[in-house]
């Protein structure tokens, strides 16, 4: 056992980059010199595979134009179908179950559209208070279009502290009048990870659907879906799937679903055999292609290619280890660094409940947040009082992590954050 000193001094740092089975993906991304981005769990950084499969997919329409649909080495046509099968493998399921497609909200709205089927009493959606607002507009508004209120019909379980779901609370909402549940795999602020086989058999037995929004795990954490039976899930793939900005977005549809009619129908969820004939009579295809909609964003969805590929080599079982050191290592160092400084860890110790990021709450974070981008260190602020901090497996090194802790250990012994006001930028 090394002792708890033995992490503080930069030595370790550098010896646990030196043992570091995946340090090598760290060099295909582009890492601004001397800054430490921790904000990967918002907008992962681009790499150059990524970049290359970009601007292959722009040669193929600068060479082939139309004949890009069905020529070359990834026919738009079939791109979407082909980037779910690679995705499939992060979350735990078939190839077909699968499909890159839209984005977050957007498949939310899809989804809910075909998995809430109200019946009689049975007509509420169980959702939570600490989910991303833009899941609870979309549930809202999919309960409206039905003509029910959502002050009625959309039950929010509370939690005991404003950070965390205790899955005890989800289970005792499960009630006869539920419908359909939809909740965070991991919580977008205090990166607690949902235990979501639990919750799904807990669901299954009192005869609920469930589906999970995965935008803070995949990429992160390994899911299986398939096993677990969760009946659909949606993630975006612009946080750890690097993506790029606006990046397509992924969903996940179990099987035993298949040949449900989408909530929302459109030329692209076609069987692939029929789109063309251009009959009036929509033949979903029998996959979780039958999700989407209209033309599919080629350029937006070409970075993914180089991406996967990496996730592909990497393996997310090395990716999840690598993550839980790299968030264990940054709040033992948070706890023995600054240990006065009014910091409360507001993640999950314990490693089968956290994310990938480490939640930092503090009555100054607003100015904390602002004083560490401005000394190099990108963090990501969530009013009112939450710095989030994610060291990414495939980019962030250790010694990075250290950096980070000495940084903010100046910033907080000189008092640098008051030089800073007290607002948050538009943007985080
Ligand atoms: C990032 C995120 C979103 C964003 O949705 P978009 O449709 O991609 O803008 C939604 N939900 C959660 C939980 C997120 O973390």
């Amino acid at each position: 056992m090394e002792s708890r000193s033995v992490l503080l001094k930069e030595a370790h740092a550098l010896q646990c980059d030196a043992e570091d089975g995946l340090a090598r993906f760290r060099e295909a991304f582009y890492i601004q010199p001397g800054i430490v981005y921790l904000d990967g769990n918002s907008l992962g950084l681009l790499s150059r595979r990524a970049e290359e499969a970009l601007l292959r997919a722009l040669d193929d329409w600068k060479t082939r134009g139309i004949d890009g649909w069905t020529e070359g080495d990834n026919p738009w046509f079939y791109q979407a179908e082909r980037l779910g099968a690679m995705s499939a493998p992060l979350v735990g399921a078939e190839p077909d179950e699968v499909v890159v497609s839209g984005s977050t909200t957007v498949n939310l709205h899809q989804l809910a559209a075909a998995f809430f089927c109200p019946e009689g009493k049975r007509s509420k959606i169980l959702a939570d208070e600490l989910n991303f607002p833009s899941d609870i507009y979309a549930l809202q508004s999919q309960l409206r279009l039905r003509g029910l209120d959502p002050a009625d019909y959309l039950v929010r379980v509370k939690s005991r502290d404003g950070r965390y779901l205790a899955e005890e609370d989800i289970i005792a909402a499960m009630t006869e009048e539920v419908a359909l549940i939809v909740l965070p795999t991991v919580l977008y602020k205090s990166g607690q990870l949902l235990d979501i086989p639990r919750l799904t058999a807990e669901a299954h037995a009192r005869g609920i659907l469930i589906g999970f929004d995965g935008c803070h795990s995949v990429g992160a954490i390994p899911h299986r879906f398939s096993e677990w039976g969760v009946d659909f899930a949606y993630w975006c793939t612009y946080k750890y799937l690097n993506s790029g900005p606006g990046g397509v977005g992924g969903l996940y549809v179990n099987r035993k679903h298949f040949g449900r009619l989408p909530g929302l129908a459109g030329w692209f969820g076609s069987d692939k055999e029929k789109q063309f004939d251009m009959e009036h009579d929509f033949t979903p295809a029998r996959t979780a292609g039958a999700y989407q909609i209209g033309t599919p964003h080629i350029l937006s969805m070409a970075p993914l290619f180089g991406s996967l590929e990496m996730f592909a080599e990497a393996g997310m079982e090395a990716i999840r280890d690598k993550s839980l050191r790299q968030t264990r290592y940054l709040m033992d160092l948070i706890d023995m660094e600054l240990p006065d400084m009014g910091f409360v860890i507001g993640s999950p110790r314990e490693d089968e409940r956290r994310g990938g990021h480490v939640s930092l709450e503090h009555p100054e974070a607003a100015r904390i947040s602002q004083a560490l981008k401005a000394h190099g260190v990108i963090p990501d602020f969530r009013a009112p009082n939450v710095i989030r901090l994610a060291p990414v497996a495939l980019y962030t090194s250790y010694h990075e992590v250290w950096r980070a802790v000495q940084v903010l250990k100046r910033i907080m012994q000189e008092k640098l954050y008051e030089r800073y006001e007290n607002k948050r930028g538009v943007v985080t």
